[in-house]
């Protein structure tokens, strides 16, 4: 399978290509294409397997970027992965429109403020401060469509377990979920239970 045959946007495709991806990973193969169709999915992956490319690839597929309203949200336990998402988002994005901005703790909030106030399509950050920024209501919720659970088991081990579950309170009843973790020990299944509905399980 290559990116070609995935049903990518061009100007995405362009992009990726121009990262220098030639084919898709193993995660990629097997996830991009049930995402694009709409599916919830859980991944079971560690760091280093393409997880980060291919969470800004779904991204930016799926992001309409005639519109400044956040339409996906990505949350990840670390600042360091926060960031690192939203700069692959605007590298493989380079040829769009896309506008993203990492919402993390240690950071300015009057910057969060203002990047949100001028609009962003997409949002990458942890659950403490995307938590804040939602409860603030400077972080709109009503158009979001998909939301990302990047590193999930990392995520509750932090202690992230209730801001989480408080910021799934917020979104659309309709969300696309993709849930990507290393290992599924039985919280993640609680979670997967409560948010996701007839997810795909994959494991790389
Ligand atoms: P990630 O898990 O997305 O952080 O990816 C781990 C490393 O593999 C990074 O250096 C990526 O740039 C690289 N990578 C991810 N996807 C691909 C791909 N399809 N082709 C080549 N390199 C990739």
């Amino acid at each position: 399978m290559s990116f070609d045959r995935m049903g990518i946007k061009d100007d995405l495709l362009r992009g990726i290509y121009h990262y220098g991806f030639e084919k898709p990973s193993a995660i990629q193969q097997r996830a991009i294409t049930p995402i694009i169709q709409g599916r919830d999915v859980i991944a079971q992956a560690q760091s280093g397997t393409g997880k980060t490319s291919m969470i800004a690839l779904i991204v930016c597929q799926m992001v309409d970027t005639s519109s400044r309203e956040v339409q996906a949200l990505i949350l990840s336990p670390t600042r360091e992965l926060a960031s690192q998402t939203e700069k692959v988002i605007l590298a493989i994005g380079d040829y769009m429109n896309i506008q993203a901005h990492a919402c993390i703790g240690g950071k300015s909030v009057g910057e969060d403020i203002r990047k949100l106030e001028y609009g962003v399509q997409v949002v990458s950050g942890t659950p403490g401060r995307v938590c804040d920024m939602i409860k603030r209501r400077t972080l709109r919720t009503r158009h979001i469509k998909m939301l990302i659970l990047d590193e999930s088991d990392e995520m509750l081990s932090r202690g992230f377990k209730d801001q989480i579950y408080d910021v799934y309170r917020y979104l659309p009843p309709e969300i696309q979920v993709v849930l990507i973790s290393a290992t599924l020990p039985n919280e993640i299944l609680e979670m997967t239970n409560k948010f996701m509905t007839d997810p795909v399980r994959i494991l790389v």
